[in-house]
This record gives C-alpha cells, sequence and structure tokens, in this order.
C-alpha cells in the first residue's frame, strides 16, 4: 500500500510529504529545503551526516546510516519497553493457559503404569527381552 506520510526535516524543520511505495522501507536523500542528507524511516525523518553520505565510501555510508537507524530504533524500544506503563502491563499479564499437566494429572498417570491394561493403552505391548 503506497502511504502519504508527514515529515519534518531535522535540520531545518521544513515540513512535506513524502509518498512511501509498497515495499520501500527507507528513504535517504537530501532535504529539499536545506539540502542535508536525511533518512525517512518508519514514519521519521532521521538526519544523517552530509559529509559522510557525500563523500565517503559505500561501506562507510551503510555503517553511518546502520548507526543512526540503530540508535533510532533503541530510543523507539526503550520508550514501547522500559516505560512505567509498560512494565505495569508486564505485572498484570495473565499467561496463557499453562500447556503442563497439573501435579495431580501427572499423579493419576504414574499410578495408571502400575496397572498393566492402562499401560498396554498408553504406550502398546511393552517389548520382550
Ligand atoms: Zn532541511
Amino acid at each position: 500500500m503506497i502511504a502519504l506520510i508527514s515529515v519534518e526535516c531535522p535540520y531545518c524543520h521544513a515540513r512535506g510529504n513524502v509518498l512511501m511505495s509498497p515495499g520501500s522501507f527507507i528513504i535517504i536523500g537530501p532535504c529539499p529545503e536545506c539540502n542535508q542528507k536525511i533518512a525517512i524511516f518508519w514514519g521519521q525523518a532521521l538526519a544523517l551526516d552530509t559529509q559522510i553520505m557525500s563523500t565517503a565510501s559505500g561501506e562507510e555510508k551503510v555503517r553511518h546510516v546502520l548507526k543512526v537507524l540503530t540508535s533510532f530504533l533503541a530510543k523507539r524500544l526503550e520508550e514501547l519497553l522500559l516505560t512505567d506503563s509498560a512494565s505495569s502491563d508486564s505485572e498484570q499479564f495473565e499467561p496463557e493457559a499453562n500447556p503442563w499437566p497439573k501435579a495431580d494429572e501427572i499423579t493419576a498417570q504414574l499410578e495408571m503404569l502400575d496397572d498393566a491394561e492402562a499401560f498396554k493403552k498408553l504406550f502398546g505391548q511393552p517389548p520382550r527381552i
């Protein structure tokens, strides 16, 4: 789905709309107002180092963009997972139904092992040694 997102340049604070086409997760380019390099990622315009993005090698550009994205993601995840509301939610979290049998069910099944007929029903005929 094509999304029209509104972003603000982190350098000059100019606002603009950007069209994100399907499958595009990042747009890297210059701000049309101040010409500084920015990355549009996850609905946000992130400041890139224009010097690195203009003159560095491809590998250095990749490292720089990864550093900017990692820092952005870390901040977003901290907001999501380390806020007070998130921790109180986790305290109220009800675990899903316990998949393990309860102790009395285990005891009942263990007692069935002493019952030859129940044992055969569960495990089949015991092997002859
Ligand atoms: Zn700008």
